[in-house]
This record gives C-alpha cells, sequence and structure tokens, in this order.
C-alpha cells in the first residue's frame, strides 16, 4: 500500500516538474512565470496583496495602530476577535468573485493557506479554537451555488491548523438574508437577530470556536452568529476570514 502511494507520489511530483519545465504557470496577477514552488501569485505579487496590518482588535477594522474601534468600544461584538486577511479591494475583490462562484478556484486554496499562516501568528501564545465552523449557507443558497464557499475555506484552515476540527453540522440558518446594500444597520441587525439556529448545543458547551466566513462586511451576519452560539453554551467565538470590507468601503454590492 506504502509503495503504491509512494509511487503516486513520485509520479505526481514528476508530473508537476515536467509541466513547469514546459508549460510554466504564469502569475494571474502580473503573468510572470512562476517558480515550481509557488502557486497563483509570484512573491512580489504575493506580497503587495492589501493585507491588514494595524487593526481594532475585535472587529480587525484596520487603524492607525492596534487598538479597540469607536464601533467595537460602544457596541462590543460577541465575537472576541476578528481575523482578517486582508482589506477588500483589488485583487483580493476579484480573487473573492472567484471563490464563490467557482467550486475549485484555486484563488481559495491560495488566500486559506496565507490566512493559515496568519492565523498561526495570531495564535503563537494563546491556544486555536478547537471547533471552526463555517457561517453557514441557507439551503437554496447551496442549490443554486452549488456549495458554501466559507466551508471549503474553513476545512483548508483545518487542515493546515493542528488540534483543530471542522464541524459543519452545529448551525444552521433559517432565513435566506437579503442584500446588504439594500439596508441600514437598524434594518441589517434586526433582520440577523433570528438567522441562525443550533442544534447539538452539547458539543460546543464550554468551548473555543472559531467562525469562518469568506469576508465580512458590517460584521453584523458574524455577530449573529457568534450571538447564537454564545448563547448556545460556546465559551468564545472568533471570526477568521479572507477580507474585511472597511468602513470607507461600505457601499460594495455583497451579499450576506
Ligand atoms: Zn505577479
Ligand atoms: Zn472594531
Amino acid at each position: 500500500m506504502s509503495v503504491s502511494f509512494n509511487s503516486q507520489l513520485f509520479f505526481k511530483i514528476a508530473l508537476k516538474k515536467l509541466k513547469h519545465q514546459f508549460l510554466p504557470s504564469r502569475c494571474s496577477l502580473c503573468l510572470e512565470p512562476l517558480l515550481l514552488a509557488q502557486e497563483l501569485y509570484c512573491l512580489n505579487c504575493e506580497t503587495s496583496l492589501p493585507y491588514i496590518d494595524q487593526a481594532c482588535v475585535r472587529c480587525s477594522e484596520p487603524l492607525p495602530q492596534s487598538s479597540t474601534c469607536p464601533n467595537c468600544q460602544k457596541n462590543p461584538p460577541y465575537f472576541s476577535r476578528c481575523i482578517a486577511l486582508c482589506d477588500y479591494q483589488y485583487p483580493i475583490s476579484t480573487a473573492l468573485k472567484n471563490i464563490k462562484q467557482t467550486l475549485h478556484a484555486p484563488e481559495t486554496k491560495k488566500l486559506s493557506a496565507l490566512l493559515a499562516k496568519r492565523l498561526k501568528r495570531a495564535y503563537r501564545a494563546q491556544t486555536l479554537p478547537s471547533i471552526v465552523i463555517p457561517i453557514p449557507a441557507h439551503p437554496l443558497k447551496i442549490l443554486r451555488r452549488g456549495f458554501n464557499q466559507s466551508a471549503l475555506i474553513a476545512h483548508r484552515l483545518c487542515s493546515e491548523l493542528s488540534m483543530t476540527h471542522l464541524h459543519q453540522g452545529i448551525c444552521y440558518r433559517t432565513q435566506l438574508g437579503k442584500p446588504q446594500k439594500t439596508q441600514n444597520r437598524a434594518q441589517r441587525l434586526k433582520l440577523l437577530s433570528h438567522t441562525f439556529a443550533v442544534r447539538n448545543s452539547e458539543l460546543i458547551e464550554g468551548k473555543s470556536l472559531a467562525i469562518v466566513d469568506d469576508i465580512t462586511t458590517t460584521g453584523a451576519t458574524a455577530n449573529a452568529l457568534s450571538k447564537c452560539l454564545v448563547e448556545a453554551g460556546a465559551k468564545s467565538v472568533d471570526l477568521w476570514c479572507i477580507a474585511k470590507t472597511s468602513w470607507h468601503n461600505q457601499s460594495s454590492s455583497i451579499k450576506i
């Protein structure tokens, strides 16, 4: 069995090297040929992504220095901290479109790997949440799209982060949300207050959880789910996402 696995791996690597020699992949942004170890982006483009460095410690809103933003001081969210990889701007906006529309988008793998790296740094002095929950999509949305992109990202994160376990069946959506762009903050919060429900709450009682989304806009969706999980007995809820739409960029047509 192991010989067969080793030979499969050998041929896979040999094929990759051969393909790279005759048909090198190109950076999806600048079209420079990629080195064998690079995927999707060249080193220059990867380091130039709009990463969020200094941010609000609660909601990850970009700030001149790490502190708590006025919004979180006034209305602290139910999640303990949000870790967002990038600000929602080009090329992340295009990458997220692909992640939402394509089941095997290379951006899902690449950006999840970059987020996992960021999470390892963020939790180097603390224990990672043991249970990872993708923000559930409504069944009708899954039927239309064929998949839940947050679940794909969560799955990839769990394969990179040791001691984390993916749980998809703990919570579910009870309502299909409306596009956020047509609603103000109060309307969104009202709509979202009964959007999620928890089953098998004994699985999360006293546990530290992380919820995963591709993008967070106002944080209202994640806040509603966090409230639901905390009320069901979770010790704490963290939010992990690929991108955050900062205050200057709230008009984007992003759907919940
Ligand atoms: Zn490039
Ligand atoms: Zn904040």
